[in-house]
């Protein structure tokens, strides 16, 4: 048995659909397909939302597009008769569904995310509804087994009601089943809730080691991983195995192939994941596995972010100061801020550490508030922040007891001219990470 995802490209086009009926068609086994929303719709659903909570009217005309791409996509990829009248008058409802909701918010001029939430649900829930029918799948709710808990006033996973609930649903399953991706529902009030931005791969890799898969694969609009960002480094190439490890130092940021959470699921089931084109199906595309293929490249490839602020910790009464670390990370973690990158030298005067642009003003506020008490005293500094700047990491297994590797890299960006302003290497020597500025 094996799981099988479409992102929004590869569902977004009656062309592109009709190459996952394809595929899917040719996969002689019992299969879950798990679809994300057509591709754009999700920022569409969010976009009009918006724009009718402003009181803008025009709202209207971005909810007809919705309608729009859907009923033309059935009129094109569904023959004539009695089961397309029936596809357009299910779709129908649920778009009717969401024009009232629209209005509601137009009339009220208020979206809470709760709200939101229910909004972007009907992305995945239209499109699934259109692939079930198309490939002759039977459609399950996924909202039913994927179920999340409130945590730091974030939906989080409850991995372990989620996957009983999934063992459950598929104890006899039909030899073709199509789930929506993403959405899910809140394990005590039962509202609408999601996996975050770009998780149908998560529904698809929960699904996958719940069941005890034998594979998961993602298809998406590009060949595989890359080596770096093909838009960074033109001569970026695919690469054809990984393992979780390096596929989850690369995911992290930079190459968007996967969303990050994936990994994890399916890489403790040792599930084999495979990226491939749904584009260009005969291509190699990614394998990620736990054994593979002896190689001597130290490193793998480059995952590389822009918008990195570097918030800077320090003063001298923090040096052999106990608890300093914990209180930093509490704080920031109490207020649902993620760190990326922590640096900090043996003297133990300063700790940098990096978060995303959009967090910086809270991380440095929160901190300030933290360490009020020192600040006043003077024993420690304000926090500072030196945003501007981009992360860089080189990924691979190999690098592990393989001299040389810091020094070269470091050697090849002093020869450039080029400013590191921090760096950070864990012991696991699979990820050697760097800031530098932007440009
Ligand atoms: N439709 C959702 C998004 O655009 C989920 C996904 O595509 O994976 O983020
Ligand atoms: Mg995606």
């Amino acid at each position: 048995m094996k799981v099988i995802k479409f992102g929004g490209t590869s569902v977004g086009s009656a062309n592109s659909i009709l190459s996952v009926k394809r595929i899917v068609e040719a996969i002689n086994e019992p299969l879950i397909v798990v679809v994300s929303a057509l591709g754009g719709i999700t920022d569409k659903l969010i976009n009009t939302s918006k724009m009718a909570a402003a009181g803008d009217s025009s709202y209207e005309n971005e909810f007809r597009e919705i309608v729009y791409r859907h009923v033309e996509m059935i009129k094109e990829v569904i023959p004539a008769g009695e089961a397309q009248v029936s596809l357009q008058r299910r779709v129908g409802e649920l778009l009717n569904e969401l024009k009232d909701i629209f209005q509601g918010i137009y009339l009220i001029k208020d979206l809470s995310p709760k709200t939101s939430d229910t909004i972007v649900s009907y992305g995945e829930r239209l499109s699934s509804i259109i692939a079930a029918q198309l490939t002759g799948a039977e459609w399950f709710d996924s909202r039913r087994f994927i179920k999340t808990e409130k945590k730091h006033s974030k939906h989080v996973l409850d991995t372990e009601l989620t996957t009983s609930l999934v063992r459950e649903t598929f104890k006899d399953m039909p030899r073709r089943v199509l789930v929506p991706g993403f959405i899910s529902t809140d394990k005590i009030t039962g509202e609408v809730t999601n996996l975050g931005r770009g998780g149908s791969d998560y529904t698809a890799a929960i699904i996958a080691a719940a069941l005890d898969a034998d594979a998961l694969e993602i298809w998406t609009d590009v060949d595989g991983f890359m080596t770096a960002d093909p838009k960074v480094i033109s001569t970026a190439y695919t690469i054809n195995e990984l393992s979780y490890v390096e596929a989850m130092e690369l995911c992290n940021f930079g190459a968007k192939v996967v969303y990050p959470p994936t990994i994890y699921p399916v890489c403790v089931k040792n599930i084999p994941i495979l990226i491939k084109n749904t584009f260009n199906p005969s291509g190699k595309g990614t394998v990620i596995k736990s054994d593979i293929a002896e190689d001597q490249k130290p490193i793998k490839g480059i995952s590389s972010i822009n918008g990195t602020t570097l918030i800077t910790v320090s003063g001298l009464s923090m040096v052999g100061v106990i608890g300093v670390n914990r209180r930093i990370f509490s704080a920031l973690a109490n207020n649902g801020i993620s760190v990326f990158l922590v640096s900090q030298a043996s003297s133990e005067n300063s700790t940098s550490i990096g978060v995303r642009d959009a967090d910086a003003d809270a991380a440095c506020e929160v901190l300030n508030a933290e360490f009020s008490k020192e600040i006043e005293t003077g024993a420690m500094y304000r926090m500072t922040a030196e945003s501007g700047l981009a992360t860089v990491a080189i990924v691979g297994e190999n690098m592990k007891h393989t001299p040389g590797i810091a020094g070269k890299l470091f050697g090849t960006l002093g020869r450039s001219g080029i400013n590191v302003i921090a760096c950070a290497q864990g012991a696991s020597e699979t990820n050697i990470s760097f800031v530098v500025d932007s440009k």
